[in-house]
């Protein structure tokens, strides 16, 4: 069987990935998503600068899960992605395990990005005081029709809103992609307890925190749209947009414990 010859390490620090036989996408209507492509034109207000941390969920030494077909692994994914999204910045000068503040050109936007290993990564999210937490994964299962991204956000009503928000920007964003690589078609928004597990990052989290699963890596057209580097470019620019537009429109966050 071919799914067997699908393996995937299992994450060492944050278990997101081990689903075992999720369903095939599922689309889910009944949220009222205020996402449209019209708002984008709408940049004329001047805010106050957001700060995020965006963090690509594995390290060098714990790649996260893996597809052998195309050799490729969650962190080269995500890592290559915070890299676009901080390149679409100003200044640029990545490097593991390293803490930097980035100026943005999204005028309400100031991203930092940190290292995955685990204890510099709680303790920078909570003296950074960030307004969102955004940790990227993909998804693996054995099941290798399972497809589609997801939302895993901590338990505030602001987390709620932002991944509705995106969960609709995932969805225009597909429906530019065609029917053929629908790969980005939000499955659904949880919770941990949603879940039924626990979430290290979600649990502990002092502030709005958002675990975005971008595709499963075990499907084949995923892993693959997910090699091409100007697909990972088009999406950082997506994200970046969306969230701008995101904050644009919403008050600042508050600390949630
Ligand atoms: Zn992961």
């Amino acid at each position: 069987m071919f799914a067997k010859i699908i393996k995937y390490i299992k994450e060492l620090f944050i278990g997101v990935s081990s689903k075992k036989n999720p369903e095939v996408l599922i689309n889910n209507n009944d949220d009222n998503l205020n996402y449209s492509t019209s708002e984008k034109n709408n940049n004329t207000q001047t805010q106050p600068a957001y700060k995020i941390i965006i963090s690509a969920g594995h390290a060098t030494f714990a790649k996260g899960a893996y597809n052998p077909k195309f050799k490729i692994s969650e962190y080269d994914i995500t890592s290559n992605l915070i890299v676009h999204m901080m390149c679409d910045y100003n200044k640029f000068n990545y490097q593991e395990f390293t803490y930097l503040d980035l100026s943005s050109q999204y005028e309400n936007l100031y991203y930092t990005s940190y290292s995955s290993y685990l204890n510099a990564k709680y303790k920078c999210n909570n003296s950074y005081k960030p307004d969102l937490i955004l940790e990227f994964h993909l998804n693996a299962a054995e099941n290798i029709k399972a497809k589609g991204s997801e939302l895993v956000r901590s338990y505030d009503k602001y987390t709620e809103k932002y991944c509705k928000f995106m969960a609709g920007a995932f969805d225009e964003y597909n429906s530019r992609l065609g029917e053929n690589e629908n790969i980005l078609k939000c499955r659904r928004v949880v919770t941990p307890k949603d879940l039924g597990r626990d979430l290290f990052i979600l649990d502990e989290a002092k502030y709005p925190t958002v675990i975005i699963e971008l595709g499963f890596i075990s499907h084949d057209l995923t892993a693959k749209k997910f090699i091409d580097d100007e697909f990972i470019k088009l999406l950082a620019v997506e994200l970046n947009t969306s969230t701008s537009i995101y904050f644009r429109n919403n008050p600042k966050a508050e600390e949630i414990t």
